[in-house]
């Protein structure tokens, strides 16, 4: 069995409202999905992390890079063709956008894979230590207006988001310290009794405005403080974490084992989030998390992008296995975008309707069981979204 092509197809379209986090607003909402061809007529379909021009320069990294390399080598040799690609590209890029673009590769080859067995990837990775994920529903993002108006709408979000069945939410911060205890509060007033809560600063404090963030969240009890600091700053994670009984949260910019194995090491974080469709794909995924259960770090997978990141997850979370296990053991949760997200809902010919599972089967959503990712995307979607 042969790779006999490999291209990508970055999706995109016209948000209906704008959204932003701590670093920008964006308008448009982008997709990079990867399809690797065989000679037996099986097809994989992989996504890289990356939105907009990111996703436009890797599917450059995808194309003219990585296929050259593995275009003639056999699919089912995901490990072999993971190194080839990864010692050829490191002296140009041992994190970021080879990674990102590798990724989605891997992701496909997986998904082959679990073709070629007729089993799904949760099988080939080893079994499903559970049929169902507990999802939690992210949203309440930022906007061009007001503190008081963001109080205002988070207050509304996070009822709604309850409404839909998710157990736990997630929101985001940026709008300054001060600002961001106040949408904190109305958040930690709506989950009160409810669920609970997290909050995601896209690495936009320093120390002590994150110390100054932090406290707040300590007496309002938030499950999670996420990214608070900038990813390179080792010294600031391990601050906050040793100061703050909130649990800090991280590692969605971190790539490869050798980068998880530096940010373990400083024991800055309580929850790891490793990204699947950037740090190496699921291969590497894999090693990152032996590392961090090595660490008896716990893992909550970071998820971003169309329906093939979320199957994806939804079989890593499957495979993961307890840790440290008991009768009633600490369990991973899906993450899940609440906002406007047509590649999400729209892009597979059988959708995963999570959120009518969620609603209906108490914030769970059930794992899929068909071989490989055990979802197809729909052709005609991505002719109509396709940018380049
Ligand atoms: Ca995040």
């Amino acid at each position: 069995m042969k790779i006999t092509r490999m291209q990508s197809h970055v999706l995109q379209y016209d948000l209906p409202e704008e959204l932003g986090y701590s670093q920008q607003y964006y308008a448009r909402r982008t997709a990079h999905l990867v399809e690797v061809s065989t000679d037996e007529g099986i097809t994989g379909w992989g996504e890289c992390f990356g939105p907009g021009p990111i996703a436009v320069a890797n599917k450059g990294i995808v194309e003219g890079v990585i296929a050259p390399m593995v275009i003639g080598m056999n699919p089912m040799d995901r490990d072999v063709i993971w190194h080839k690609v990864y010692n050829l590209m490191r002296d140009h890029g041992q994190k970021g956008m080879p990674m990102q673009a590798l990724s989605g590769v891997d992701v496909a080859l997986w998904d082959i894979a679990g073709k070629v067995m007729g089993q799904p990837i949760h099988n080939l990775l080893g079994g499903a230590h559970r049929s169902k994920v507990p999802a939690y529903g992210y949203g309440m993002m930022l906007k061009r207006e007001s503190v008081q108006d963001h109080v205002a709408r988070f207050e509304d979000e996070v009822a709604a988001i309850l409404d839909m069945g998710f157990k736990a939410t997630k929101m985001k911060t940026g709008l300054g310290p001060e600002a961001d205890v106040q949408l904190c509060a109305a958040v930690a007033r709506g989950v009160e009794g409810k669920g609970r809560f997290m909050v995601d600063a896209n690495h936009c404090y320093t120390t002590s405005d994150a110390f100054y963030v932090g406290r707040a969240l300590d007496e309002m009890g938030a499950y999670w403080f996420e990214e608070p600091v900038a990813p390179e700053d080792r010294d600031g994670y391990r601050e906050l974490r040793a100061g703050l009984k909130t649990n800090i949260s991280g590692g969605e910019a971190e790539f490869g084992r050798w980068g998880w194995r530096d940010i373990l090491e400083n024991r800055g974080l309580d929850i790891a989030q490793p990204e699947v469709c950037a740090l190496g794909g699921i291969t590497e995924y894999q090693r990152v998390l032996a590392l961090c259960h090595a660490h008896f770090t716990p893992v909550v997978n970071h998820v971003w992008g169309s329906a093939i990141a979320v199957a994806t997850n939804l079989h890593l979370l499957a495979a993961m296995p307890p840790l440290p296990g008991g009768l009633f053991p600490w369990e991973p949760m899906l993450e899940f975008d609440t906002t406007h997200n047509s590649f999400r809902d729209e892009l597979l010919q059988d959708s995963l309707n999570i959120q009518a599972q969620v609603s209906q089967n108490g914030g769970y959503v059930s794992v899929p069981k068909g071989p490989g990712l055990g979802v197809e995307p729909d052709r005609e979607f991505i002719q109509k979204y396709v940018l380049t």
